[in-house]
């Protein structure tokens, strides 16, 4: 679509990811964040929104042990992090398995002592043309991935938060709409929704607040991955702005739930979506 960035972008959004004119206001100092899928897309863009507000980063990734992807990572919260950060920490794992959270856990607090905000934000996703499609395999990976690792690092993260901390959740416009092409992937999306919201409640009286951010379209290598030309071409179209954000438009929202400012936000969700959500536009 006209002034959307092509395919390329997905692969390349580390020009976008710097701001000289930023003005710092610390919203973040002396908070340790731990950012589930952060070498990529969305996760990146937290990483950086964090880091330049102070925040302390470790993150994870999932490819290779050289990712490229964590590297850029790394270098977005070194150009934008403040003095008086920790340096930031990459971690490998696969986040499907809850001994491999345990660890990813304890490593971060191993290093910095504790844990004050906790993203998680992993995600896969495939589309759906048959239910047929949809085996064992995929539904055990798929769930593995979006869902069962929220159990798993929160339960064990909440172990290392102090009253103050928090938890953000990503979701998606999907979870509450639901999606015919993307059936499971919508479905672990409306439980992260309801996981989220639980959740708030359950930890309301420890002084952790729970949040989540349920975005709409954005460029990222997920959607380059997943979906086929013809969606990728109308990616976007979807929605009142007839277009989809670049990951740094949805940074914000995490930033948002993280910081004092939402003191008094728990179980809620933000949603960068172009108004998607509420897409019936009126006739008249
Ligand atoms: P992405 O592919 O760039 O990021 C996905 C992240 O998940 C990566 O950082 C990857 O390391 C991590 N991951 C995947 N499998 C993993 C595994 N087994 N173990 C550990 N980490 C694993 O895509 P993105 O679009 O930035 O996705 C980030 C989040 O945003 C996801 O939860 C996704 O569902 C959600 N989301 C994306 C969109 C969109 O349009 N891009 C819209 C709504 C919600």
């Amino acid at each position: 679509q006209d002034g959307q960035p092509g395919k390329e972008y997905l692969m390349d959004p580390l020009p976008i990811f710097s701001d000289p004119n930023y003005q710092p206001t610390n919203k973040l100092k002396g908070k340790v964040a731990l950012v589930i899928g952060g070498d990529s897309g969305i996760g990146r863009s937290i990483c950086y929104f964090f880091s330049r507000e102070g925040a302390t980063i470790a993150f994870t990734y999932v490819k290779g042990v050289e990712d490229i992807d964590a590297k850029y990572t790394l270098e977005i919260i070194n150009d934008s992090k403040m003095s008086y950060a920790g340096d930031p920490i990459a971690i490998h794992t696969d986040v499907r398995y809850d001994k491999n959270c345990k660890k990813v856990v304890d490593e971060v607090v191993a290093k910095y002592g504790r844990i004050d905000i906790l993203v998680n934000n992993a995600a896969v996703q495939y589309e759906t043309y048959t239910l047929d499609e949809i085996t064992e395999e995929r539904l055990e990976r798929i769930y593995r991935t979006n869902i069962f690792s929220h159990f798993f690092m929160t339960r064990h993260a909440v172990k290392h938060m102090k009253r103050g901390s928090s938890i953000i959740n990503t979701a998606s416009v999907l979870g509450f709409s639901g999606s015919p092409k993307l059936i499971d992937y919508a479905s672990t999306k409306g439980a992260i929704v309801n996981f989220t919201k639980s959740l708030a409640i359950f930890l309301a009286d420890k002084g952790i607040r729970v949040n989540g951010v349920a975005p709409g379209p954005i460029w990222t290598p997920l959607e380059a991955a997943s979906l086929d030309d013809e969606d990728l071409a109308t990616f976007g179209s979807q929605n009142p702005m007839n277009r989809a954000a670049q990951p740094v438009e949805v940074g914000p929202s995490y930033l948002f739930l993280a910081s004092k400012e939402a003191s008094f936000y728990t179980g809620s969700f933000l949603h960068p979506d172009g108004g998607e959500l509420d897409k019936a536009i009126p006739e008249v």
